[in-house]
């Protein structure tokens, strides 16, 4: 059985994700979405929150599983008998890290784990999460950038914030 994982931070998962999942998806037997517990990144969404939300968002796709780990992604990977990982590829800036990280993971899995990229289709090109937490914040449009459910979430998220930040003042 050909088995991938899709590691990421997932703050939320974009339509750009999406694509990358729903494409592997075709590519492999089972595709393991991996929430990373990042601790360098503050993130908008718990652990639980973007699980919960790539579960929501993939749920027509049957060989495509969720989860999250908090540790390294080539023990997971071992754990669960992946021995390819999905990157995806939008822009010429985005390479160098990623190679940079491609060829760590292969050296701390002992070549065991090998990264695929994908390249972005053109028209989620510009889309990152950060960039969607941001429009969010100031209240812009990100129905193009994310499934329904996921807009959602956001904005009862943003709600909270601002609520939170309010009572404060
Ligand atoms: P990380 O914090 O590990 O970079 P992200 O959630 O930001 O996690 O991204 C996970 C993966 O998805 C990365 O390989 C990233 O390049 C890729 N990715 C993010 N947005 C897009 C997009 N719009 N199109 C294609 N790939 C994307």
């Amino acid at each position: 059985m050909k088995s991938a994982i899709y590691p990421g931070s997932f703050d939320p998962v974009t339509l750009g994700h999406l694509d990358i999942i729903r494409r592997a998806s075709r590519m492999f037997d089972k595709v393991t979405v991996c929430v990373l517990d990042n601790k360098a990144k503050t993130p908008l969404f718990s652990v639980d929150e973007r699980v919960r939300m790539l579960q929501k968002v993939c749920e027509n796709m049957p060989n495509v599983y969720v989860d999250s780990y908090y540790g390294l992604m080539v023990d997971y990977a071992r754990m669960i008998g992946a021995h390819v990982s999905i990157r995806g590829l939008r822009a010429v800036t985005d390479f160098e890290y990623e190679l940079q990280l491609a060829q760590t993971n292969r050296m701390l899995s002992n070549n065991e784990l090998d990264t695929i990229f994908l390249t972005t289709s053109a028209k989620y090109s510009y889309l990152n999460s950060s960039g969607v937490k941001e429009i969010a914040a100031f209240h812009g449009n990100i129905s193009r950038c994310v499934t329904p459910y996921v807009e959602e979430k956001i904005w009862e998220k943003i709600r909270e914030r601002e609520e939170a930040a309010e009572k404060k003042n």
